[in-house]
């Protein structure tokens, strides 16, 4: 863990363009103020982020999505502090916890070599109740991809002999930050950079468009009644948990003065023009309720 320790490097590994700002913005520009270098993994191309109703879903309007998501979130990075956004480009809506894409995420933790990780549930929650919109396939799919490149492939070098040829030496993720667990339990001090990732979202144009500020608002609401729960202005809460042996971890941590949460799972954001989609509608029903939890 020491030498985990001195290497200030943390992977955010998500399914779409937006989600890293969604989940963990505040938490991600607090890491960055405080020198940890930050890189993104986007598992998924973004290609499916037009409107629900739009009539035009062909390969160059597949295409021309694609490419304003990644420039809003290279955009969205700059604002947080990110050194870098890796776009691994499946297609955007079919992503599966593959082989493939496990080997991918292997490769790139070995390369950085991250200390931390933030990634999405692999779960969904039935807790009070089960709400629909707040779990998109493709966030569990990368949730359980990028648990599963963790451990044990990263650190096992048995695990992708080819990339051991490539150089790669095996690599311990040291802690993992889940965002959108169905259990939190453990909360990230935001209070600072609540205004950056207010501003990270805002990046993210074609996604949230003209609703921004209900949405801000909804999101100072939801941030500072978490804080309120762990006696800080604003917070973004998270299920983190220790790379470390069954019996080794200590048992449920609290909210640490750095920490912060947000359980939000994002259900997919929505399009701004073209009127109120049915995937904003739900979205902001998901988030209107998360904030009652
Ligand atoms: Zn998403």
């Amino acid at each position: 863990m020491s030498e985990q320790e001195q290497n200030k490097v943390a992977m955010v590994i998500v399914a779409h363009p937006d989600d890293a700002e969604f989940g963990a913005g505040g938490t991600i520009a607090a890491w960055a103020r405080e020198g940890w270098d930050v890189y993104y993994v986007i598992c998924t191309d973004g290609a499916g982020g037009g409107p629900d109703n739009a009539e035009d879903v062909g390969p160059a309007a597949r295409r021309a999505i694609s490419e304003t998501r990644k420039r809003e979130q290279r955009a969205a990075c700059e604002v947080l502090g990110v050194k870098d956004a890796i776009f691994l480009d499946y297609p955007d809506g079919q992503l599966q916890p593959t082989i493939e894409l496990r080997r991918g995420l292997v490769r790139l933790l070995r390369r950085y070599r991250p200390t931390r990780v933030i990634c999405q549930s692999p779960d969904r929650s039935w807790s009070p109740t089960f709400i629909i919109p707040r779990f998109h396939p493709d966030h569990l799919a990368a949730g359980q991809a990028a648990l599963a490149a963790i451990y044990p492939a990263s650190q096992n070098g048995w695990d992708f002999p080819e990339l051991l040829e490539e150089g790669l030496l095996p690599h311990k993720v040291g802690e993992v930050y889940f965002t959108g667990a169905p259990v939190m339990n453990y909360a990230v001090d935001i209070s600072e950079t609540f205004d950056l990732k207010i501003a990270a979202l805002r990046a993210h144009a074609s996604q949230l468009g003209d609703r921004f500020a209900e949405l801000e608002k909804m999101f100072r609401t939801r941030s500072a009644e978490l804080g309120a729960k762990y006696g800080m202005a604003y917070a973004e809460e998270f299920h983190r948990s220790e790379n470390q042996p069954p019996g080794a971890a200590a048992a449920t941590s609290t909210s640490s003065p750095e920490a912060t949460q947000e359980s939000l799972a994002p259900p997919r954001p929505l399009a701004p023009t073209r009127g109120a989609t049915t995937r904003w509608r739900e979205f902001m029903i998901a988030l209107a309720f998360t904030a009652i939890l």
